[in-house]
């Protein structure tokens, strides 16, 4: 009688619902460890997105739905570059306005997110070359984003630099060397931006993007679908469209510390694409 009357019940709930369900039982009680977080790359772009609400912002400030709360950030932006390779063990980062010529409200921002010091020192600890920097707060490669991603800024949030007289390839496989924090719940984050050219802003038609910015991007799309990843530490050799996108390379870097961390098994997915200014890709994804 009980028996008929439990099945009778699994009988009406809808089959997604109970998949669901079980999926999450069965994850609790096999596991009772931290999810295995995804590894993210945003093209952050313009540092006003901060306060815009557009349909990146809206599509960034969705990015987190995608995934349980992590345990913290770690962020690798084109905007701390170093000779070596440092990681912030700031306990409160400051949130660094580094840039010039924006409104007073965009200075005003504040991301008063904690920092991850353990985190920190179990990089150095983990990985041989790095170091740590006590100084470096939060950049608005990082801020810029999170603010929409983790609004409430209770996470907490640290920065690895990019060691920027290092090739393409060598940030590729250093990257890998981060995989033990996704693990541990930890999210990382490169933001950067694949096409990148400030001084070929598009002021006449900022709608309008420039050819060679859509054919350096969509050659990038490509080689991201196919997994071909260690060709895009190559883009010098692409020709003349390569050199107009990535005039220098500390925004396109981000990227390599995100692919470094896709394992065999793991989908890409895209989150966002689109341009802005005529010479900015703001594509950003998912490896999970
Ligand atoms: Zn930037």
């Amino acid at each position: 009688m009980q028996r008929s009357r439990f099945l009778k019940t699994l009988a009406t709930l809808p089959l997604g619902a109970l998949a669901m369900d079980l999926k999450a039982f069965t994850q609790k009680i096999s596991s009772g460890k931290t999810e295995r977080m995804p590894a993210v790359f945003i093209g952050h772009g313009n540092p006003m997105h901060a306060l815009n609400d557009n349909t990146f912002t809206q599509t960034v400030s969705k990015i987190g739905d995608r995934f349980e709360k992590p345990k913290a950030v770690l962020v690798i932006s084109a905007h701390w570059l170093t000779k070596g390779s440092y990681v912030a063990d700031s306990p409160n980062p400051e949130t660094i306005h580094d840039f010039g010529g924006f409104p007073d409200a965009l200075f005003k921002v504040q991301y008063p997110a904690p920092g991850a010091p353990e985190l920190a020192k179990q990089i150095i600890k983990n990985i041989q070359g790095t170091q740590l920097d006590h100084e470096w707060g939060l950049d608005h490669g990082a801020w810029t984003v999170l603010k929409h991603i983790y609004p409430k800024a209770n996470i907490p949030v640290f920065q690895m630099s990019i060691d920027y007289t290092k090739p393409e390839a060598y940030h590729l496989e250093l990257a890998k060397q981060l995989d033990f924090l996704r693990n541990q719940g930890v999210l990382v984050m490169g933001s950067g931006n694949i096409v990148h050219n400030l001084r070929l802003l598009n002021w006449q038609n900022p709608e309008t993007t420039f050819d060679w910015a859509k054919e350096f991007d969509e050659k990038v799309k490509g080689h991201l679908e196919s997994g071909n990843y260690n060709e895009l530490t190559n883009y010098k050799s692409w020709g003349k469209f390569a050199q107009l996108a990535v005039p220098s390379n500390d925004h396109y870097l981000p990227m390599m510390y995100v692919l470094g961390l896709a394992q065999p098994k793991e989908e890409l997915k895209f989150l966002y694409e689109g341009f802005e200014m005529g010479s900015i890709s703001q594509r950003c994804f998912m490896i999970a």
